[in-house]
C-alpha cells in the first residue's frame, strides 16, 4: 500500500511538474516584438531629431507616437496580410548581398509570380520563375514568348498591386492582347496569378511603398494621416533594424537556439534601454535615394545575424543552465526570461549591437520623417488642426488592443 502511495504520489508529482512546465513556457511566449518597449522608445526619441517646423506637431503628439509603435503587430490578428511587412527572409533568396534579389516590388513580381492557364481541373503553367529566361528582349516561359516589357508592364499594372491580397484571374483575351501572345490553345481556360514570394517577408518593399502614403498624408494635410503613418514607418523601420528579422533562422530555430529573437530584441532592452543606452543621434538628415536606404537597413541587419548567433551561443555555453532564467513581471503577468546575468552576458559579446541598431533606427526613422516632409512640399504643420479623436475611431482603437488579447495570430509570428 505504502508503495502504491509513494508510486502515486511520484506520478503525481510527474503530472504537477508538466502542467507547471505548459505553464511557464506559455507565459514565456509572450508575444511582444521588440518587447513592445523597442517600438515605443524608438517612435518616441525620433521626435527629438527632428527641426523646429516639424517638432511642434510630432512633439504635441509623442504620447501617441510612444503607445501606438506597437499598433502594426496588433494588426496581425485581424488581417492576414500583415505579418509579412514585418520581415524578411532575406536568405532564402541566395547570400549576401543577394544581386539577384529584385529590390524593386515590380521586378520582384515579374520574376516570380507564376502563371496558369486553368479549365477545370487542368492547370497548365505558363509562366513562373521555374520556367522563365529572358533573351535580349523576349521572355521565354512553358513553350511560349513574349515581349519581356510587355509582360512587366502587364505585372506592373495589373498585377503587382493587387496580389497580395489575393490570387487574380483574368479573361484569356484579354492577357492574350496585353501580352501580344498567341494563347488560343487555351481557348476556354482562365489565366490564373499567383505568387509565393512574399510569404518570405517583404518589409523593404513594403517600407518603400508606404513611405508615398506618408508623403501623401503631409501633402493632404491631414493630421491624423500624417500620425498614424508616422507611427506605423516608424515600426517597420524599427523591425527592419533588428537582424533576427532578416532571416529564416529568425527565432534560432534552425541552430538550436530557440528564444534568440525575444532575447535580442525584448529581454536586453527592457533590462538596459532606460539605464545604459544613449539615444542621442543628432539631427534628421535628408535621404536622397529612399528605397536605397530601407534596403541598406535590411542589408545592414542581415550582416549582423551571424554575430548574433554566435554571440548567444558561446556565452550560453559559458552560463551554467540552472543560471539561464529568472522570473520577472510583465505588464502583471509573471514571466520567465533569461537572467541578467545571462542577458548581460549576451549584450557584452554583441559590443552593444542592440543599442546600435536602436540609435541607428531612430536615426533612419528621423530621417525618413523629414525627408517625406520635405518631398510633400515642407507644408506647414503649425497649422494643422489639434487631434482630436471621434468616439468610432477611439473605439476602433480599442477593437485592435483587445483583437490582440482574444484573438488568433494570423499568419507567421517570430516564434512559431
Ligand atoms: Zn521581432
Ligand atoms: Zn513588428
Amino acid at each position: 500500500m505504502e508503495r502504491f502511495k509513494s508510486y502515486f504520489l511520484k506520478v503525481f508529482a510527474k503530472i504537477l511538474t508538466f502542467i507547471l512546465l505548459i505553464f511557464i513556457t506559455s507565459a514565456f511566449i509572450v508575444k511582444t516584438e521588440w518587447g513592445f518597449y523597442g517600438h515605443k522608445k524608438i517612435n518616441r526619441m525620433a521626435v527629438f531629431t527632428l527641426p523646429p517646423e516639424m517638432m511642434y506637431f510630432f512633439k504635441e503628439n509623442i504620447e501617441f507616437l510612444t503607445d501606438h509603435g506597437p499598433d502594426p503587430d496588433k494588426r496581425k490578428y485581424v488581417d492576414p496580410h500583415e505579418a509579412v511587412k514585418h520581415y524578411i527572409d532575406i536568405d532564402y533568396w541566395g547570400t549576401y548581398p543577394f544581386p539577384d534579389l529584385p529590390r524593386k516590388w515590380t521586378d520582384a513580381m515579374t520574376k516570380y509570380v507564376e502563371i496558369y492557364a486553368v479549365e477545370g481541373e487542368e492547370k497548365a503553367l505558363l509562366f513562373g520563375p521555374k520556367v522563365n529566361t529572358v533573351q535580349n528582349a523576349t521572355l521565354f516561359g512553358n513553350n511560349l514568348l513574349c515581349s519581356f516589357s510587355q509582360y512587366r508592364k502587364f505585372i506592373k499594372n495589373k498585377v503587382s498591386s493587387h496580389i497580395l491580397e489575393q490570387d487574380l484571374d483574368f479573361e484569356i483575351d484579354s492577357v492574350s492582347k496585353w501580352l501580344d501572345l498567341d494563347l488560343s490553345l487555351f481557348k476556354g481556360a482562365v489565366i490564373h496569378v499567383e505568387e509565393h514570394f512574399s510569404q518570405e517577408g517583404i518589409v523593404p518593399y513594403h517600407l518603400y511603398h508606404y513611405y508615398f502614403a506618408l508623403v501623401h498624408a503631409f501633402e493632404e494635410n491631414d493630421p491624423k494621416k500624417i500620425l498614424r503613418r508616422a507611427n506605423d514607418i516608424g515600426h517597420y523601420i524599427a523591425d527592419a533594424s533588428v537582424p533576427l528579422h532578416t532571416t529564416k533562422n529568425y527565432n534560432g530555430q534552425l541552430t538550436g537556439q530557440i528564444g534568440i529573437h525575444a532575447f535580442w530584441e525584448n529581454r536586453i532592452p527592457e533590462l538596459l534601454g532606460d539605464t545604459e543606452f544613449d539615444y542621442f543621434v543628432g539631427k534628421a538628415e535628408y535621404v536622397e535615394n529612399v528605397r536605397d536606404f530601407f534596403w541598406s537597413i535590411v542589408l545592414k541587419s542581415h550582416s549582423l545575424k551571424d554575430k548574433v548567433l554566435a554571440a548567444e551561443k558561446k556565452v550560453s555555453l559559458s552560463i551554467p543552465d540552472n543560471e539561464k532564467y529568472e522570473f520577472i513581471e510583465r505588464n502583471g503577468v509573471v514571466t520567465r526570461v533569461q537572467s541578467e546575468k545571462y542577458t548581460r552576458a549576451f549584450n557584452k559579446e554583441m559590443n552593444g549591437m542592440v543599442e546600435m541598431r536602436m540609435r541607428d533606427a531612430i536615426k533612419a526613422l528621423g530621417n525618413i520623417w523629414y525627408t517625406a516632409w520635405i518631398d510633400a512640399g515642407q507644408p506647414n504643420l503649425k497649422d494643422l488642426d489639434k487631434i482630436e479623436w471621434t468616439k468610432q475611431e477611439k473605439e476602433e482603437m480599442k477593437k485592435l488592443k483587445d483583437a490582440e488579447k482574444n484573438g488568433h495570430l494570423m499568419g507567421r509570428d517570430h516564434w512559431d
